[in-house]
């Protein structure tokens, strides 16, 4: 496997960078999670945005246009010789002396990682998932908003670790006002009585897949509500799916221990996993 790093590819055992870099150090940093299907790759430029977005959040400044990021992507999985893809775009601040401030690191450090990927559930897309509510909280009052896809995911791994301790396959957090948050990796829809609701994203990761989600339902002719959601909501929801690069469309039929629903994948939540499979497939940058 051939890893991309600052304009070089080079074979994965050599594809390191120093102790000193602030992404280990610090967390200082931002990435992405893109995925390519049958050799194209899905929103290119929706992840690229974003990468660049939360760079920018972060006073990071990517030493590359975003067009030569988009080639250098697509030039990763050529010379990988991948078709069905998880790739990883990594932006460090670079190596720098110990102590926080970004101004020790002069130059960032690129990093693509690619590899051969397929359905990270499985079974469970027919199944469906379980999901745990989480003590952890998602917080759009910090500083570090969730909108930043930054190298900094402890709060999502605590409430893994917090989903596994409970025997759950997803994670679901709230915000500090109780509201509705995202799964530890995926956004979350809620069905009831034919309509869809999610939360805004002030609170959450503003998916990529959740943003071609709500296209797809509304191509559907079913209606989505973009509002702020309770805890209430999430256990009385008819059918509940959630959406991520990883992820894709996937069921949840479990939440704390109560069936959603008839606790079985519901008919929204089916068409939707079609719906995505179909534009996955069919669209992308080759
Ligand atoms: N929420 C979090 C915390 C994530 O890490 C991800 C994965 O990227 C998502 C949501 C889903 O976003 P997307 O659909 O853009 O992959």
């Amino acid at each position: 496997l051939m890893i991309y790093n600052n304009g070089d590819f080079v074979p994965k055992s050599k594809a390191t960078t120093s102790i000193y870099d602030h992404g280990f150090l610090y967390g200082d940093g931002v990435f992405e999670g893109i995925r390519a299907y049958n050799g194209r790759v899905f929103k290119l430029r929706e992840h690229v945005d974003r990468l660049y977005d939360s760079a920018k959040a972060i006073a990071l400044n990517i030493p590359m246009s975003k067009e030569e990021m988009e080639e250098a992507i697509l030039e990763t999985l050529r010379k990988n010789n991948l078709k069905d893809a998880y790739i990883r775009p990594i932006v460090s601040r670079g190596i720098g002396d110990l102590g926080l401030d970004p101004r020790k690191c002069p130059k960032p450090n690129v990093f693509i990682i690619s590899q051969e990927w397929g359905a990270m559930y499985g079974d469970l897309y027919e199944v469906g998932l379980t999901g745990v509510t989480v003590a952890v909280r998602r917080n759009s009052a910090d500083a570090l908003s969730p909108n930043i896809k930054s190298l900094n995911y402890l709060n999502n791994i605590l409430a893994k670790i917090e989903a596994n301790e409970k025997g759950g396959d997803e994670a679901i957090f709230f915000d500090g006002n109780g509201y509705l948050s995202e799964g530890s990796g995926d956004n979350i829809f809620i069905i009831k009585n034919g309509k869809v609701y999610t939360p805004p994203t002030i609170n959450n990761l503003k998916g990529i897949t959740r943003a071609a989600a709500i296209e797809l339902l509304k191509e559907m002719d079913i209606e989505v509500c973009v509002e702020n959601l309770g805890l209430f909501d999430l256990y009385t929801a008819d059918e509940i799916f959630v959406t991520g690069t990883a992820a894709e469309a996937a069921p949840l039929v479990k939440v704390d221990g109560r069936d959603i629903g008839d606790g079985k994948p519901g008919p929204i939540t089916k068409k939707m996993i079609d719906a995505f499979e179909y534009i996955t497939q069919n669209t992308g940058t080759p």
